[in-house]
């Protein structure tokens, strides 16, 4: 498969996706007030290390992946240029998913 990167930021947000980033919210407890950024998928959990984006026509929500080089996740969104044979891993920072770039791997699907 070939396997492309993101994270939760702007930029990421504005060249592939719809949008992956939520309204900002206003945290509660001791940071009340203060504003924050949640990633949201495309399903509806936090986007977060594991969370792969696919094509859920072949690759349904929830489906567990092993990508080499990236470890264990699981389908949690989707993208408008994620089709067929092409997915996409979360990252945390915005340079690891620079650093990933694009490669072609063998990735294990658990159905
Ligand atoms: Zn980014």
């Amino acid at each position: 498969m070939t396997v492309t990167a993101y994270c939760a930021c702007r930029e990421c947000c504005e060249w592939k996706r719809q949008c992956l980033i939520g309204p900002p919210v206003y945290a509660t407890g001791p940071h009340r007030g203060a504003r924050k950024k949640v990633g949201i998928t495309s399903d509806g959990t936090r986007a977060k290390k594991g969370v792969i984006a696919a094509d859920i026509t072949r690759y349904p929500y929830g489906t567990r992946m092993h990508v080499p080089g990236y470890g264990w996740g699981e389908v949690h969104d989707t993208g408008r240029l994620i089709k067929g044979d092409r997915i996409d891993v979360f990252f945390k920072s915005h340079r690891d998913a620079v650093a990933w770039g694009k490669q072609r791997l063998w990735v294990t699907v658990i159905r």
